[in-house]
């Protein structure tokens, strides 16, 4: 298989595919009962992420994928200086890579000027697998930035960057997903990632909780820096989602686009 054919399987098919299956999924087992005004939440959150797939293959021809191989190639990078075993590199990058982005979005909420952007993902009033992908395009390219100077410093192998934001992406549609997991199932999956009743005490209105359950994928480092919360104090059913302050300006695409500059 080439390697072309393996990245475009990976960045393709199987997140379309696991997004729709999430989307289903939540709609047979909801956790919380659709909010007013749904159809056209999902439609707008739905459309930044088209505006944001286009805008990403048009404008910016970075590729972590083309990171990586320009590292491996040039030999810069940690993993690139060190001869250890393909599988323990992928593994350690891969783990890495995922306390880079805990740090990333603990960043996001600390400094203003981030909070401008990522706010706009905070600030949908509920919470599915489509908040999974409302994110403002800058706070993409930032990340895109950020993610491109971690694997130089890594020296990532190219596997390990697709294996990794293949997990970011099924991470984040899962943990945003409304869907009802069995209290068992979801402590289980919590001794190692994040779960939707996890991230969803992340998307609160109260301050204390917004600066929780930052992991989209594995949750050992909220647990190891004192940033974990178990359970909302509201309750999963009655706690309020979305920023305490929020009028109603930021619900279709185009405020979404307009709101880090007001
Ligand atoms: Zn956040
Ligand atoms: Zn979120």
């Amino acid at each position: 298989m080439s390697e072309l054919l393996f990245q475009s399987q990976f960045s393709g098919f199987i997140p379309l595919g696991f997004f729709l299956l999430m989307l289903l999924l939540q709609s047979i087992k909801p956790r919380r009962a659709l909010p007013e005004k749904w159809a056209a939440r999902m439609l707008h959150n739905a459309l930044l992420f088209v505006l944001n797939a286009a805008l990403t293959r048009i404008l910016v021809p970075l590729s972590l994928v083309g990171v990586a191989a320009w590292a491996q190639s040039a030999g810069v990078g940690l993993f690139n200086l060190v001869a250890l075993p393909a599988w323990s590199s992928i593994f350690l990058c891969v783990l890495i890579l995922d306390f880079a982005i805990y740090w990333q979005h603990v960043a996001t909420h600390k400094f203003p000027i981030l909070w401008r952007m990522h706010k706009v993902h905070h600030a949908d009033r509920d919470m599915d697998v489509t908040t999974a992908v409302r994110f403002h395009p800058l706070e993409l390219l930032l990340s895109l930035v950020y993610k491109a100077g971690c694997l130089l410093i890594l020296g990532a192998p190219i596997l390990a960057v697709l294996i990794f934001e293949l997990l970011l992406f099924l991470g984040a549609t899962f943990t945003h997903s409304n869907l009802k997991l069995p209290a068992w199932l979801d402590k289980t999956l919590r001794l190692v990632i994040a779960t939707p009743d996890a991230h969803r005490a992340h998307h609160s209105t109260l301050v204390s909780e917004q600066n929780t359950n930052y992991g989209f994928f594995i949750i050992w480092w909220d647990k190891l820096f004192g940033t974990y919360t178990v359970v909302p104090k509201e309750g999963h059913l009655d706690m309020a989602i979305g920023l305490k302050a929020q009028n109603d300006q930021c619900e279709r695409v185009d405020q979404m686009l307009l709101a880090p500059f007001k």
